[in-house]
């Protein structure tokens, strides 16, 4: 008894060697060192039921993705500058996704550098210098796309700290904002009086930028119509419509493919990342030949690994395994199978506030009262230490903190589901019991 354990030292090694601003899930992290599917196994040999890993859609360690890059590595990996055919078999197949006339791909390593190059592509070709975003959102750490990262969860100063060339309007939250319900329909008229006023003042927007479905705030669907009518506004004034589909596209969301797809709304420029590589580093940005030509003598792109011959693969591999396994058809059946035990799990819970979300993009949303919707942010806290050790990884998201998060690899099935509805069950139960939670109105 006492005295510092293996593990105590490598978490200390840890937080000595990375930058203090790199946090580790939970204060006592298990050590993971295996994945398989929807699971994670800890050095341990504990395993976990993983609901948070978008990064890899396809499931923990999948052989195919293993055995297409390891052929590859063999063969040849080298920079996009070769002509070689993996790469232009990948952007065909990235292009077809996307509706006309977004034909044109950049590849990237990340979402951030994603989120980054859109920005630039949108300012060169409209030479129109201020860029108009949502609060209570993430887009990436690089110095644009953290320009219009406004979450206060990440950083409480993000607002004050804005660079003058990033403009804000509500996050249209339609649960929890300033308009609520029907109400919601004055976040666009509020967004387009934001982008003409700029327009008045003489610094049109050059581009309006947001995640199409709202996957910061836990996975809440943007009012109808906003979409449309935001992208209109900013088009009219020379500007255009960026979409960053990073956690939310891809086929995570069942019924589309894309966010905007929710929307009816087409953007000028798509930012897309992480499920792309199965946790290979892969981003992409696709736009129009138009757009793209006219960054040309703007600014400069090339990316030495993106793109590469294994990075290519890789996401091909993706694209192949999402259709032949059925991954975004899983999300829309499993995806409801879960939702609807959450929703029953509200009838008993009164902790719970709602159920937010699409396929595998749902969000729980916790208050500790269904009319004032007082965030259940320390009860939150504790439900995620607490489903650690009985088994589940889940986290917080949303500037209060208190909404779980459900992203797991879209691999999982219906059992998994249960077991995590059962052990939230257990869990939230055991919350109520001691008086935190729960048994409000
Ligand atoms: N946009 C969104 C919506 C994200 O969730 C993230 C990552 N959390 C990013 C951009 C940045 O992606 P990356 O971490 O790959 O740089």
């Amino acid at each position: 008894v006492g005295g510092a354990t293996p593990e105590d030292d490598l978490l200390a090694r840890r937080d000595a060697a990375f930058a203090p601003v790199q946090e580790h899930y939970y204060e006592n992290p298990p050590r993971i060192e295996r994945g398989w599917r929807h699971h994670m196994v800890s050095a341990e040999g504990r395993s976990y039921l993983d609901m948070v890993n978008n990064v890899t859609p396809l499931g923990h360690a999948h052989p195919r993705v293993e055995q297409a890059i390891s052929r590859q590595l063999r063969r040849l990996n080298t920079n996009s500058r070769f002509h070689y055919a993996a790469v232009v078999q990948f952007t065909e197949r990235l292009a077809a996704l996307l509706p006309a006339p977004l034909d044109t791909v950049f590849l990237v390593n990340s979402g951030s550098e994603a989120v980054d190059l859109a920005i630039r592509l949108a300012i060169g070709a409209t030479g129109q210098h201020d860029v108009v975003a949502l609060r209570e959102a993430y887009h990436g750490w690089t110095y644009a796309s953290d320009a219009v990262s406004t979450s206060l969860q990440d950083n409480p100063n993000a607002l004050a700290t804005r660079p003058s060339w990033v403009h804000t309007v509500d996050s249209p939250n339609s649960y929890r904002g300033r308009w609520r319900g029907e109400q919601a329909d004055n976040y666009a008229l509020e967004a387009v009086q934001v982008i003409d006023e700029l327009a008045a003042s003489g610094r049109p927007a050059g581009a309006f930028l947001s995640e199409s479905y709202y996957g910061n705030a836990g996975g809440v669907a943007l009012p109808e119509g906003y979409l449309p009518q935001v992208y209109a506004a900013v088009r009219r004034h020379g500007g255009l419509a960026i979409a960053d589909e990073i956690q939310v596209g891809y086929g995570r969301l069942g019924t589309w493919f894309w966010g905007f797809e929710q929307q009816q709304a087409v953007p000028d420029i798509v930012c897309v990342a992480k499920a792309m590589g199965n946790g290979h580093p892969l981003g992409a940005v696709i736009t129009t030949r138009a757009v793209a030509d006219r960054y040309r003598d703007q600014g400069y792109f090339f990316s030495s690994t993106g793109g590469s011959p294994v990075s290519s693969v890789a996401g091909l591999t993706v694209l192949d395994t999402l259709r032949d396994e059925d991954l975004q058809g899983n999300a829309v059946r499993t995806g409801a199978h879960l939702k609807a035990k959450l929703q029953a799990l509200a009838e008993h819970h009164p902790i719970i506030g709602a159920v937010h979300g699409s396929g595998l993009y749902l969000g729980l949303e916790l208050v500790r009262d269904r009319h004032t919707l007082e965030p259940a942010t320390e009860e939150t806290a504790e439900l995620c230490e607490r489903m650690l050790h009985l088994g589940v990884i889940v986290q917080p998201t949303g500037d209060h903190l208190n909404i779980l998060k459900i992203k797991p690899p879209l691999c999982i099935d219906p059992a998994g589901a249960d077991f995590f509805a059962d052990t939230l069950d257990r869990a939230l139960t055991e919350l109520g019991h001691r008086g935190t939670g729960g048994h409000t109105r």
